[in-house]
């Protein structure tokens, strides 16, 4: 089999980029492991994702957005970032960003789905399912890969977006920094008697962290990071004593909650790309860039970086050019970098900071609240930065 870019994993990012870069003369393959009933019909999975205007306008463009149901997309209007037990608050507000919302939350299954059908719509791109890479190696003729039932593929790139534990990256010998917190996840949809106003919460409280996303109606996405252990038995209780438990963790600031989804837990890690790019190979996504999600930006770094190599891939390609130049594959590591690495590096000493409860570190954290809601350029700065715009 031949084709021009094969791209390892058809999960958010790589479906994407498919898209992306599809209709432009060049023939795409996806290879993912799943069955492919699996991608068309993608089960819910507790993440809600928070979508910036600039990813907002991007899967305009990818022909995504028409394809989620409009209700199911909730505005987020603004952000409130609470410490310990205080009732006082950080706002960022949509008003600092000259926005009518700081931005959307779409559930990832919904992503997937209208990602999938999307792709499922380009003659250009084969999807090639319960696809088990076995090698892959690449050298100044081209790219190889060979599949655990003997096919051999041919490209002239290779591009893997098959998650932050990216088992294409370390076949290819890129090593990634990464960081266990040593902390789980547990997401959730739970309804609530007191209205959310479509505010967005970050509640670094003493023991826990708690994230309140605000979904359309009175119900919001519940995200409770604890240790694993704490975690397990939060999703063994049944559904009374957990909506018990979770009125207690909120301290009944949202009224009587009620579990209306499955539970879902994921473990706390995160990871950085040594290298984003090698020869005739790209990283893209969780695989080049894996976000803490506290920030909100996992996928819509996952985005950005599929749109700017796409870019780079559709000029090369319409000028005749090589689409995997090593030139062209380094300005995309460079574009890549500088917009991921800095908020990446920021996210860590935050994260470090407020799961520190600590003396000092509680009042480090109090007063970093108040001194950050009393500067506007940094208000704004952050609101920028929640909804990329500039
Ligand atoms: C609780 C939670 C909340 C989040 N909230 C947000 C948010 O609000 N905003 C935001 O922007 N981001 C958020 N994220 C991050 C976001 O979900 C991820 O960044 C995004 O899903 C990454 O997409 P991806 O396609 O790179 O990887 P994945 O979604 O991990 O998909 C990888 C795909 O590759 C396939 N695959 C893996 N290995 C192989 C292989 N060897 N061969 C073939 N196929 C393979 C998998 O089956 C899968 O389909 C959140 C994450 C979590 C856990």
């Amino acid at each position: 089999m031949n084709f021009d870019i094969v791209i390892v994993g058809a999960g958010p990012s790589g479906l994407c980029f498919a898209q992306a870069v599809a209709g432009c003369g060049l023939r795409i393959a996806i290879l993912e492991r799943q069955h492919e009933s699996l991608l068309a019909n993608p089960a819910f999975d507790g993440r809600e994702i928070a979508l910036t205007h600039r990813s907002a306008q991007l899967m305009r463009e990818l022909g995504l957005w028409e394809r989620i149901d409009q209700n199911a997309i909730s505005p987020l209007r603004d952000a409130r970032v609470l410490n310990g037990p205080s009732l006082y608050a950080m706002n960022i507000e949509h008003r600092d960003s000259k926005k009518q919302e700081l931005g959307y939350l779409v559930s990832n299954y919904l992503i997937r789905k209208s990602a999938y059908e999307a792709v499922k719509s380009s003659p250009s791109v084969t999807l090639l399912t319960e696809a088990q890479v076995t090698g892959i190696n690449t050298d100044n003729a081209g790219a190889h890969i060979t599949l655990a039932n003997g096919e051999k593929i041919e490209a002239q790139l290779i591009v893997a977006a098959d998650s932050r534990f990216s088992e294409t990256r370390r076949a290819m010998g890129i090593p990634a920094t990464m960081h266990d917190f040593g902390k789980t996840m547990m997401v959730c949809v739970m309804e609530h008697s007191v209205p959310h106003q479509h505010v967005a919460w970050e509640w670094f409280d003493y023991g826990q962290t708690l994230a309140l996303l605000p979904m359309n109606g009175m119900r919001s996405s519940v995200v409770i990071t604890l240790p694993a252990s704490d975690i397990q038995q939060l999703m063994a209780m049944n559904e009374t004593d957990f909506n018990q438990e979770v009125e207690i963790r909120f301290k009944h600031r949202l009224g009587t909650m009620q579990l209306v989804s499955t539970r879902h837990a994921y473990p706390l890690v995160t990871a950085y790309a040594s290298r984003i790019v090698a020869k005739r190979f790209a990283l893209i996504g969780d695989a080049a860039v894996g976000m803490h999600p506290v920030t909100a930006h996992g996928f819509n770094f996952g985005l950005r970086g599929a749109d700017t190599l796409a870019s780079e891939i559709r000029a090369a390609q319409s000028r005749g050019g090589d689409i995997a130049a090593t030139e062209l594959l380094e300005r995309y590591e460079r574009k890549h970098r500088l917009s991921t690495r800095p908020l990446f590096l920021a996210t860590h000493a935050i994260a470090k900071l407020y799961g520190d409860d600590s003396i000092p570190a509680r009042l480090l954290r109090a007063a970093s609240l108040r001194i950050g809601n009393r500067i506007a350029p940094l208000k704004r700065a952050v609101a920028n930065m929640l909804t990329e715009t500039n």
